[in-house]
């Protein structure tokens, strides 16, 4: 790894005093073929990626606020789109592939987002649990945006480093994640921003890492972790980003419907590259013909597809590439346009001294590896261990955590907690009232019945 020639801190200096050379990485690409890493290290400061795609790895956490009288939320939708609710009362996550109960897939969880953003109201049913302290069982509102405590979005799995093409040598056209594929491989289709996609960018993660700033659907973000699937040993690294909904702008973050699969959305992503070495100036000059991918054929309904051809972005991007001595037609699922405008729009946030790059408390693992799913073998079924006990009250050591809720219940003076938080029981006092039989949230204390 060459040592760093400059900082974070020192780039910073430079967009505060105006003097910082930003470029897009389509730019970086031209100055790393011109002048070769070390000129390109000598000249540019930071590098701005950009990515517009389907990612069904999305979604936002939203937090209703109470209502009168209030309620436990079991079950939520936001024009009719379920979200996962059982998180405390009133937090909800709504998934970005989820579908609408009455529209089925035309409309999801990415359009429900997309129409939060755009400031349209949005209709909230909810069924609660009734409890004592949350008594409402049913709720219907209309609400917006800006009636959220906090909307954020929190995308489990964005911005893969590049995606494999997906092409179809059946003889029926078939609907997938990747589009309508024809048949007999009469179409392949493809996704990511090739050169312009951020972890292509800085593949060994020098620069990204969990705390980077990032550009989120136009607004302010952050990377969180390595994504889901995370799998940058074999060029498919993904990353975990989150920001705030509110500051987003509809024009990056679009609901999106595969015809035959499902909704999802479309997300915009742009990571900031800071030149800190001669290294990354290397790898932010990566051009499209530099990144390779391989054709799958969908027709297999596997997850080991096999693979028809291997193929860079450049040929992609040309619109045919060659499978089994066929031309077949290209077309991207990501928008080229729409990923070189957030290119664009970052380079002119940090020049004009809106943005500034923070660095990362802790790479990313340049390393992972993604597993299928790996069952594990001769599972018994868990087994549950009661305790047997002679003893009218049993207060199970193992389980117990020493939080002291019980001591005040037991009028005998059964539980005590001394000075270190230890909470004991001295079983000589008991008296059998039973009082401690539904108190400990970890049903450590068992009662004869
Ligand atoms: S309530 Fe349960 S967990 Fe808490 S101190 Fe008592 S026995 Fe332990
Ligand atoms: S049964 Fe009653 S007396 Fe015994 S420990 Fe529980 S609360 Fe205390």
């Amino acid at each position: 790894m060459t040592t760093n020639e400059r900082t974070i801190q020192e780039i910073n200096e430079k967009i505060r005093d105006g003097s910082v050379c930003v470029v897009t990485a389509a730019q970086m690409t031209q100055i790393v073929a011109e002048m070769g890493p070390e000129g390109a290290m000598h000249e540019v400061d930071v590098v701005t990626t950009g990515t517009f795609g389907a990612m069904c790895s999305s979604g936002v956490w939203m937090n209703f606020g109470h209502a009168e009288p209030p309620m436990k939320m079991s079950k939520v939708w936001l024009n009719d789109v379920e979200a996962y609710s059982s998180v405390a009362s009133v937090d909800a996550y709504l998934g970005a592939t989820q579908p609408s109960r009455s529209r089925g897939i035309e409309y999801g969880g990415g359009h429900v987002i997309e129409d939060l953003i755009r400031g349209k109201t949005v209709n909230l049913q909810a069924e609660g649990t009734c409890t004592d302290c949350y008594p409402n069982r049913e709720l219907s509102a209309e609400i917006g945006l800006d009636g959220l405590n906090q909307a954020v979005m929190s995308n489990p799995r964005n911005c893969y480093e590049r995606y494999g093409v997906a092409a179809n040598s059946s003889t029926r056209s078939l609907y997938t994640y990747m589009g309508k594929l024809l048949p007999e491989l009469e179409n392949a289709t493809y996704s990511g921003a090739g050169e312009l996609s951020p972890i292509v960018n800085d593949p060994q993660f020098q620069t990204i890492g969990i705390g980077t700033r990032i550009l989120l659907g136009g607004g302010e973000g952050y990377v969180i972790g390595s994504g889901t699937q995370h799998n940058p040993s074999g060029g498919y690294g993904t990353l975990m980003v989150q920001g705030d909904l509110k500051k987003m702008n509809s024009s990056f973050i679009r609901g999106a419907t595969m015809t035959g699969y499902g909704p999802t959305m479309y997300v915009g992503v742009g990571v900031p590259i800071p030149i800190i070495n001669a290294d990354v100036a290397k790898s932010a000059g990566i051009s499209d013909a530099d990144i390779t991918t391989s054709v799958y054929d969908y027709a297999i309904p596997s997850r080991d597809r096999p693979v028809l051809a291997s193929v860079n972005y450049e040929e992609l991007k040309s619109g045919m590439i060659e499978v089994n001595r066929n031309e077949v037609r290209t077309s991207p699922l990501s928008s080229f346009k729409v990923a070189q405008e957030i290119a664009v729009y970052l380079k002119d946030l940090i020049t004009k001294k809106d943005f500034f790059l923070t660095e990362a408390v802790t790479p990313l693992s340049s390393k992972d590896i993604a597993y299928p799913l790996r069952p594990r073998k001769n599972a018994g079924p868990t087994t549950i261990v009661s305790v047997v006990s002679d003893q009218f009250m049993h207060r199970n050591a193992d389980l117990c955590i020493h939080c002291g809720l019980c001591v005040p219940y037991c009028k005998a003076g059964v539980f005590q907690q001394d000075s270190d938080w230890t909470v004991r029981d001295d079983q000589s006092l008991c008296v059998e009232c039973g009082e401690c039989r539904d108190i400990c949230p970890q049903r450590a204390i068992t009662v004869r019945s």
